[in-house]
């Protein structure tokens, strides 16, 4: 990006006032000063326009996507956002399209008070890439929800609804089983993920192992069992669907629940004596959790239908789903 526009894009839209205490946007680097017997944790994404999201997409949205799915990871951690970072490389610089794009950014960065920091700022011919870098802290001798942290004898607790981002990823992508009524109903589950954590904070010290579903609920949880070296079980019947899917055919229903991706909630292990705490935190954050499964000994993901089969995870609807989403 020529020298000058550079500069002034950057104080125009992303230069932003940060603590006293903290150096942000401006010099070689950022100083970040960290809260007293803590430990940093990191996580980046890279989202590509065209993969992660459509050109023509609501740029205030994207912006706050872009950090929401970062708080996400911080959240699935339990740690506590410190601060974050903006790499973006774009074809040009559209005056509008940045202003909507850093305010729905600094927005979200403002409500979980981790400041944007720094970042770095590049013209790119083809597809326009954002990665965000977000810092958060855990306190010192806690290890964070790690996904090797499932036993055998845990519950497994989703927190939200499962399967509203898929339906309106289809929707956009031209799938006419879906009507514009439903696409308007569940979009905003796509574009402006809502991250747990106030949720993730309050389960440390109290759950096992915790994942975001940015993936899909089948493979984040086989990410746990892999890790963990457990069968994680789920029980159907006890998923949290989101009741916007109720009128569609099962089988969109099922592949939105199982497979869909961009689920900004939490799904985390616990023991089974700790079934009360969490359902307190459930009511006091107001965050629906339903206690869905079970780790066992084993490898691998189940899923059991209400007859106690086990449902076949092999059917053609996930390789196709796999094709377009992320990696
Ligand atoms: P350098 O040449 O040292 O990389 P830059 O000119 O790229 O510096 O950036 C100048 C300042 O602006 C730095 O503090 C950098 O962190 C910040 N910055 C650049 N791009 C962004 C961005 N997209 N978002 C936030 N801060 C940015
Ligand atoms: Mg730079």
């Amino acid at each position: 990006m020529a020298t000058l526009d550079e500069f002034s894009l950057i104080r125009s839209y992303f230069a932003n006032p940060v603590a006293p205490q903290m150096l942000g946007v401006g010099d070689d680097a950022a100083r970040v000063p960290m809260p007293a017997g803590s430990q940093l944790v990191a996580c980046k994404d890279l989202l590509i326009e065209g993969r992660h999201f459509f050109p023509d997409v609501d740029p205030r949205l994207l912006g706050h996507k872009s950090l929401a799915v970062n708080l996400s990871d911080l959240a699935a951690m339990g740690a506590k956002p410190l601060a974050c970072l903006l790499g973006i490389g774009l074809r040009q610089a559209d005056p509008q399209w940045l202003e909507a794009f850093s305010g729905g950014l600094l927005e979200l960065a403002r409500l979980w008070d981790c400041p944007l920091v720094g970042g770095d700022t590049v013209r790119v011919r083809t597809e326009t890439v954002i990665s965000v870098t977000a810092l958060g802290s855990l306190p010192e001798g806690q290890q964070g929800l790690m996904r090797s942290a499932a036993v055998a004898g845990d519950d497994i607790w989703i927190s939200g609804y499962l399967g509203a981002p898929h339906v309106a990823l289809l929707a956009l992508k031209g799938d006419a089983r879906i009507d514009s009524d439903l696409l308007a109903r569940t979009r905003s589950a796509l574009e402006q993920p809502q991250p747990r954590l106030t949720l993730g904070q309050s389960l440390l010290g109290l759950a096992h192992a915790a994942i975001d579903i940015s993936d899909g609920l089948v493979q984040d949880l086989g990410h746990v069992a892999q890790a963990s070296q457990c069968l994680t079980q789920l029980r159907y019947a006890d998923l949290p669907i989101d009741p916007r899917l109720s009128g569609l055919p099962e089988e969109i229903r099922t592949e939105a629940v199982l497979r869909g991706g961009d689920v900004y909630e939490l799904c985390f292990t616990a023991p089974a004596s700790r079934r009360q705490d969490i359902e307190r935190i459930g009511r006091q954050l107001k965050v629906p959790l339903a206690c869905a499964g079970q780790v066992l000994d084993g490898h691998g993901v189940q899923v059991l239908a209400s007859d106690g089969s086990i449902m076949n995870m092999n059917s053609p609807g996930f390789d196709h789903f796999r094709e377009s989403s992320d990696v």
